[in-house]
């Protein structure tokens, strides 16, 4: 893929950008090791002023890089500036509690291993390589690049091709809040020369959020260099809702938590599993809901679903609702790419999908709803965890029992009861099971890419 903006509401190519040679990147590499001695060296104030001025510049640059993120990737205006607002506070989120995170504490009963005290303490790793996708141009990178600066390493970013001036925006804006010269640097590559850069002894570790491909490629390096690795790759995250649930809030918060970020989010929920008794109910209601959106250009300010980021994308999307319609799905609304320019695809809604067809297994990337109908809470969780993914859930139920049931029972990184799956800084994030290893956000997330160091004191 070349690297270029290519706006996805028109499909032209607004630039191109020359990906960086080998000496460009050895050097940027040795900035970012450098940095490294030097950042480790400052306390947590230090780095807190810095992580709040760069929160206040972006801030104060809030609609450029709206804009840009609208450009490259399609996601409608006002959820960009969402996007920018939820970097800003996670930001001043790791700001203020980096150092409470990362203190250690005196571990108990020390005379056990025959000292007079023992304690653990985190330290940095070094340069992390960090692997992005485009979904969320700038809250993907900002929710590794807070917490891993605050801990005091360093990072290196290679984002997704057709992100360019969203990695650039990225590639200065710590260092001209303060933190030393090279603590960030992004560097302009294709996938295929991700390998040599992860394998290099002067990078310490390694996350990638993106596909399920990629991730098994990046945990593979990173296994044979025996470097740390925290992989977020993708989900088909189950909505299941029971007969007591509150029909009407659940239709609206499953329309948001599928088509948001014009159904491109790891976490949108993808597979709509509902109770037999509210089933008829909640598919009427769902589908007049997803028709009622309003799909056309992103930086038009009451669009709510924009075009899909990439044409490419926009096929593969397609190709799954055509095998699911050819072996007797039914498509209950949209399921036909929009006629004129741009990689627009309208909200969809498809019933009857069994195992073996296509949709049943892979995750749809784009606003396409598959809705079963279940007998009973054991065939809802069954469904549920009848998939490779596992990374976030929800759960609607008015009844405790249930509830537990669903909570204890469901496999995934988190489960949201009586809401939509979203990620804040406060509260851990990431999968078990192919959706990725590791985990990121909140005290767990800044930790990921820390030396715990016991010390035993005689
Ligand atoms: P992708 O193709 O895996 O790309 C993600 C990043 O990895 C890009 O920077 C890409 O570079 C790079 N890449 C691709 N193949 C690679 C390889 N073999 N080795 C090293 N780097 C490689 O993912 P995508 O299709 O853009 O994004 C959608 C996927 O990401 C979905 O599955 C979604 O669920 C997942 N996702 C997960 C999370 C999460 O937190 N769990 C969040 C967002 C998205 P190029 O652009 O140059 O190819």
């Amino acid at each position: 893929m070349p690297i270029a903006t290519t706006d996805p509401a028109t499909g032209i190519v607004i630039r191109e950008y020359s990906p960086h040679n080998n000496d460009e990147v050895d050097i940027k590499i040795d900035e970012a090791r450098r940095a490294f001695v030097a950042l480790k060296h400052t306390d947590f104030p230090k780095r807190a002023a810095w992580m709040h001025r760069a929160a206040d510049m972006l801030e104060a640059e809030s609609e450029h890089v709206a804009t840009t993120i609208v450009k490259e990737m399609g996601k409608p205006i006002t959820q960009a500036r969402g996007e920018v607002a939820k970097c800003v506070t996670g930001m001043r989120f790791y700001a203020e509690h980096s150092q409470e995170f990362l203190s250690g504490h005196e571990l108990p009963r020390p005379s056990v291993v025959g000292a007079s005290s023992a304690s653990v303490r985190y330290q940095p790793l070094g340069t992390v390589l960090a692997v992005m996708p485009w979904n969320y141009p700038l809250w993907q990178v900002i929710r590794f690049a807070a917490p891993a600066l605050m801990a005091g390493n360093t990072g290196l970013l290679k984002h997704a091709s057709n992100v360019p001036q969203s990695a650039l925006y990225l590639d200065s804006l710590f260092e001209r809040a303060g933190f030393p010269a090279g603590c960030f640097r992004t560097l302009l590559i294709p996938a295929s020369r991700v390998e040599a850069v992860a394998r290099d002894s002067r990078v310490a570790a390694v996350t990638l959020t993106g596909s399920e491909p990629a991730g098994r490629s990046i945990g593979a390096i990173a296994g044979a260099e025996l470097k740390p690795s925290v992989l977020e790759l993708g989900g088909s995250d189950p909505f299941i809702v029971m007969s007591s649930a509150d029909i009407s809030r659940a239709v609206a918060t499953a329309v948001t938590s599928r088509t948001s970020n014009n159904g491109q989010a790891c976490i949108n929920a993808k597979r709509f599993i509902v109770h037999a008794d509210v089933y008829d109910s909640f598919v009427d209601k769902f589908v007049v809901a997803m028709e009622s959106l309003k799909v056309g250009p992103p930086m038009d300010e009451e669009t709510d679903v924009g075009p899909i980021a990439t044409s490419t994308g926009r096929d593969e999307l397609h190709q799954l609702v055509g095998d699911a319609r050819k072996h007797g799905a039914k498509v209950a609304t949209g399921g036909e790419k929009l006629e004129g320019g741009g990689w627009y695809y309208p909200p969809t809604v498809i019933t009857g999908v069994t195992k073996g067809m296509r949709l049943y297994a892979e995750e749809a990337f784009g606003p396409v709803a598959t809705v079963f109908r279940v007998a009973d809470r054991q065939e809802a969780l069954e469904l549920a965890n009848d998939t490779t993914f596992g990374l976030s859930s929800a759960v609607w139920t008015q009844d405790s029992a249930e509830e537990a049931f669903f909570v204890d029972g469901i496999e995934a990184g988190a489960v949201f009861v009586n809401g939509m799956s979203v990620s804040y800084p406060e509260l851990p994030f990431g999968g078990v099971k192919d959706s990725g290893i590791g985990r990121e956000l909140s005290a767990e997330g800044i930790r990921e890419f820390c030396n715990l160091k016991t010390v035993w004191r005689g």
